[in-house]
């Protein structure tokens, strides 16, 4: 939509394709449907948010960067707001409120939409190098072709695949000898075998330190908040951590270790426990640990610090104090796989940046054909940034 709309401003005669039976499924999801449309930080340190091929977005952040998003959808009368970390959301709260700002702007620059309507294929021809000549498109099970001199393809990812985005135009590609790059789940909760973390489900922690290994890598630190789900581990520094985690790595081992104490050192820590065992010592140890841990944690806290719940407090040892403290700042959780394509927020993978020129988002095999949003081979992690992604590929390849 915004590649249609930049196209359509500068006069171009612009057709949209899209296969379901309204625009902007996806976007409807976004934000818990209040759609995080961008990040208001300085424009430098969107870079540092892009997880994958950062480089490759160079020109397309300062074509169009998070300021000129917000002016854009000022103009398009959707007044944002922003909020904590940066997060720029409609004033209204609504997603619906952007793809309808979208869609007026599409209207007013005489954009024609074709609904319910599938690209199946791309048509070429050759004058010494390849260039698009249109597309094809299947409609009510009728094949026709759509001739055009330049073709934007935005067809998003493989992840919410309901949504529409189902990665088939990536095949399409492939077979036209497009480099794809295998899409993989990112933004997603991990599962776990644990029994203990099932007992878990519902608790949220917030102010707590994750790390998390993949083999012997340190893939991701972070800080913030976490949830335990019936199935494992999610929330936001969850879905942050998977960004750096690649399919291939589960099987050789991933591992969450939270810091249930991030803010305390090891030697505060142990002063802290030891404060609290003073004040509890004729108590039993299971009793011992309610102002230190949310409740529903502590029996999992006592099981793995190897301390028998019903001893008391008094003879608790040192080194087995030391070992709960050891367990405070190293909660483990042995990861089994992430909830796949139909969980992930975004996908990583898809067209190689090598095929396509960054400062035109036009493919280098096919002259006339351009690329936007997720379908390329760039991610970052959450906060605004992927949508950021999408509108500035978009605007820059619709600058034709
Ligand atoms: C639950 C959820 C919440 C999210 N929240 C945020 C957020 O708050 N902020 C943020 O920055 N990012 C968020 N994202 C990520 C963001 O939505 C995507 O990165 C973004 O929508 C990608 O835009 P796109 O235009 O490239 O692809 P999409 O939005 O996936 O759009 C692609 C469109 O192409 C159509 N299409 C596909 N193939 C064909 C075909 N062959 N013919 C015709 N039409 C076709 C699809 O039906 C679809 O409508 C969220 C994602 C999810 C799933």
């Amino acid at each position: 939509m915004m590649a249609a709309a930049a196209a359509a401003e500068r006069g171009n005669k612009v057709t949209l394709v899209e296969q379901n039976d309204k625009l902007g499924k996806k976007l409807f999801l976004t934000g818990k449907g209040r759609c995080n449309i961008t990040n208001a930080c300085p424009v430098e340190e969107l870079f540092d948010n892009i997880v994958t091929n950062r480089k490759f977005l160079y020109s397309a952040f300062y074509d169009f960067d998070n300021e000129a998003v917000v002016d854009f959808f000022r103009d398009c009368r959707l007044p944002t707001k922003t909020e904590r970390g940066n997060r720029v959301f409609p004033v209204s709260d609504r997603s619906s409120d952007v793809i309808k700002a979208l869609r007026n702007k599409m209207e007013s620059l005489g954009v024609r939409v074709l609904l319910n309507t599938r690209v199946t294929g791309l048509m070429t021809e050759n004058d010494g190098e390849d260039y698009i000549s249109g597309v094809i498109l299947k409609s009510d099970g009728n094949k026709t072709g759509l001739y055009a001199d330049r073709v934007i393809l935005a067809t998003g990812g493989t992840s919410y695949p309901l949504t529409g985005s189902d990665g088939r135009m990536l095949s399409v590609l492939a077979d036209m000898g497009i480099k794809i790059n295998a899409p993989e789940p990112s933004l997603v909760p991990f599962s776990t075998n644990d029994a203990s973390v099932h007992d878990l489900q519902g608790l949220s922690l917030k102010n707590v330190g994750v790390t998390v290994y993949a083999g012997d890598r340190k893939a991701y630190s972070g800080f913030g908040e976490m949830l335990f789900t019936h199935f494992g581990l999610s929330g936001p520094l969850i879905l942050s951590a998977s960004a750096y985690v690649r399919d291939k790595d589960y099987s050789e081992g991933v591992k969450t270790v939270i810091d249930l104490k991030p803010a305390l050192t090891d030697e505060e820590l142990d002063e802290r426990v030891l404060r609290d065992f003073e004040k509890e010592q004729n108590r039993n140890f299971g009793n011992s640990l309610g102002k230190l841990l949310p409740s529903k944690i502590i029996t999992a806290v006592i099981k793995r610090s190897g301390i028998e719940s019903d001893k008391k407090v008094n003879s608790i040892t040192r080194q087995e104090r030391l070992r709960l403290c050891h367990v405070l700042k190293n909660f483990e959780i042995d990861i089994s796989g992430s909830r796949g394509f139909s969980e992930a927020i975004i996908t990583r993978g898809g067209v190689d940046t090598s095929m396509i020129n960054p400062s035109t988002m036009e493919c280098r095999k096919i002259r006339g054909l351009y690329f936007a949003g997720e379908m390329i081979d760039v991610d970052a992690v959450t906060g605004g940034f992927n949508l950021q992604i999408a509108w500035s590929t978009g605007h820059l390849a619709g600058s034709i």
